[in-house]
């Protein structure tokens, strides 16, 4: 009844807020698996309201393996160094590129432990892409989803890996796609990292708080 009812406040609280950056993929471009993942990767460690845009630079020259491949590594730097780490995710690109080419024809594969095998990819972004491209129930665990799912005390973790294992046993499976995006927007917008924002809570009567100090 928690978990329902913690997913109905947020679908409420959130509907307004601007949508996670994979949906906004989704929206302007479709649901395109290897569009999804490799935005997934550009996202790692940057924030949305940079890597929509720097997403968009780049799908507007490339939106195939075989595309993003012909571009020259230092022309890729060039186009995705607004977002952080962009020499790395630049490398990453072109290999996530030639192994998909290499091993399943360009075609993003459906399994995790094939996803997993990706050059870049870890549970995160595997479990995003299971979720948003294939909608196959996986609870992708960012840093929002750890914080506030121990904020709620809904589960005593410390770890991303064992955020989603508690997870998995505590939310219906058809709730676990979702869960991601409520929390990413409620994250980002009222649970934020410090001093979050709990006067204007929608789940304020669920929540036990754990760990925070100061509050607004
Ligand atoms: S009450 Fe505060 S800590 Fe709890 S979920 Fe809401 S914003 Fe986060």
């Amino acid at each position: 009844m928690t978990i329902k009812k913690i997913i109905d406040d947020l679908t409420l609280e959130t509907k307004n807020f601007t949508p996670t950056l994979i949906t906004q993929i989704i929206k302007n471009y479709g649901q395109d698996p290897f569009l999804i993942l490799i935005c997934c990767l550009l996202s790692l460690r940057s924030k949305d309201t940079v890597t929509i845009h720097v997403c968009n630079d780049l799908l507007k020259i490339a939106k195939t393996p075989k595309e993003i491949l012909a571009i020259p590594t230092d022309k890729l730097e060039k186009i995705i160094f607004k977002i952080g780490f962009y020499k790395n995710k630049a490398k990453t690109l072109h290999k996530v590129c030639k192994y998909l080419l290499e091993k399943y024809d360009g075609k993003v594969p459906q399994v995790e432990a094939k996803l997993l095998n990706l050059p870049g990819v870890g549970r995160k972004t595997a479990n995003l892409v299971l979720g948003l491209a294939f909608e196959r129930p996986a609870i992708c665990v960012d840093i929002h989803v750890h914080r506030i799912s121990n904020r709620l005390g809904l589960i005593k973790t410390k770890t991303p890996e064992e955020t989603e294992l508690a997870l998995q046993k505590i939310i219906d499976k058809k709730y676990w796609i979702i869960f991601n995006d409520l929390l990413v927007k409620h994250g980002q917008n009222i649970c934020t990292p410090t001093s979050p924002w709990c006067s204007k809570c929608k789940i304020k009567d669920l929540c036990k708080q754990v760990s925070v100090i100061k509050t607004r």
